[in-house]
């Protein structure tokens, strides 16, 4: 009687038999079957070290250029994600719960942005994610244009290290200060717009959709265009 572990390696050896056949099937087919993996992975990845990310954040953690904000806030949202990421996107400012605890988009618009992250077939580890100011604004007011050019050079920098292809502008603040227009997000949306030779796509920041539910489509409409640009679809 042959045994359970014979029996198991049998049946593994015949998947990779029929996986190897069936790529072999694409390839001759003209099919290139790339791993979602491989269509995230930034193309100059090879010039980004993980650890430039995490050094740089060292840096900024104990920052207090605002110091009105460095005094109110608990943490420093650096932000979080793939440091070779394809995809990036951008927001205004850490919220409530992002200030608690010291992540980006955490909260309920952090929810949504997770479900729209999902909806394009991806993972928040897949993607980078984090916002113009890196501290929270006391009672989620508006930045200051002061607080946003003492804290741009941040964000400049990591834009540099991870290198998208594509930046997600999420709502206004974050759209106007990438762009360097006083352009709405309204007018700015549904196409792209360069940053330095990365293409960014702003869009409505997902706590205005939660007010505004009947623009999810535009949001979608605009993920499919990233979608797109990137091979997702
Ligand atoms: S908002 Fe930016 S520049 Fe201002 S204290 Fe925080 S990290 Fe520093």
């Amino acid at each position: 009687m042959r045994n359970e572990a014979v029996d198991g390696q049998d049946s593994m050896e015949a998947v990779m038999r029929q996986t190897r056949a069936y790529l072999e099937y694409l390839r001759d087919n003209g099919e290139e079957f790339i791993p979602r993996a491989e269509v995230l992975k930034n193309e100059e990845s090879g010039r980004v070290q993980r650890s430039d990310l995490i050094s740089f954040r060292e840096e900024v953690l104990p920052c207090v250029r605002c110091s009105h904000l460095a005094k109110a806030r608990k943490h420093v949202v650096f932000g979080a994600g793939n440091p070779h990421a394809s995809l990036v996107f951008v927001g205004e400012a850490p919220g409530a719960e992002e200030d608690r605890q010291g992540l980006p988009f955490v909260g309920d618009a952090g929810q949504l942005l997770t479900k729209i992250i999902q909806a394009m077939g991806l993972k928040r580890e897949d993607v980078f994610i984090c916002n113009v100011l890196k501290c929270r604004p006391p009672g989620n007011r508006n930045p200051l244009p002061e607080e946003i050019q003492n804290c741009e050079p941040y964000l400049i920098r990591q834009l540099e290290i991870i290198h998208p292809r594509v930046i997600c502008a999420l709502g206004n603040f974050a759209a106007q200060t990438l762009l360097r227009t006083d352009r709405s997000i309204s007018a700015l949306r549904g196409s792209f717009h360069d940053y330095h030779g990365i293409k960014v796509m702003p869009t409505y920041h997902p706590a205005y959709l939660l007010r505004n539910p009947k623009d999810k489509i535009k949001v979608w409409q605009d993920m499919q265009l990233i979608m797109t640009e990137l091979g997702l679809k």
